[in-house]
């Protein structure tokens, strides 16, 4: 009897994790979570980002291959990259058009630097035919 009930209890568990995950469309890894993990897998599930990102508008999260916000309607695909170079370390990245003319950190020495009218990677590149 002991044993059914703590059957019972994962099995519900399971349940809750895969209601908890679907929200965030990941329903089938939430019931395995909660199947395998019990409580902690419901913890698990609601921690988890699961296939979601966040809206750079309203914060809510969004499936990850959304293109329209579903909370707040704005279009959150339209995230333009443009390559930028660390001016400290030299490390080159992309980085949101939409930062252009900001401050933004280095990834990899942290430093903060303007990206304001920084060359052009063609011009960047010395001419070797001089
Ligand atoms: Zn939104
Ligand atoms: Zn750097």
């Amino acid at each position: 009897m002991d044993l059914f009930l703590a059957g019972a209890f994962w099995i519900v568990c399971a349940a809750i994790a895969s209601q908890v995950g679907a929200r965030k469309g990941m329903a089938g890894a939430g019931f395995v979570q909660g199947l395998m993990l019990g409580p902690l897998g419901i913890v698990a599930a609601l921690v988890s980002r699961g296939d979601r990102k966040e809206c750079p508008y309203c914060r809510e999260l969004v499936h990850s291959q959304a293109t329209v916000c579903s909370h707040c309607c704005k279009g959150i695909d339209q995230v333009e990259t443009s390559e930028v170079r660390c001016p400290h370390c030299g490390e080159s990245g992309q980085m949101n058009v939409r930062l252009q003319g900001s401050k933004v950190e280095c990834p990899s020495c942290h430093k903060v630097f303007s990206t304001e009218g920084h060359e052009p990677r063609s011009a960047v590149i010395p001419g070797i035919n001089s």
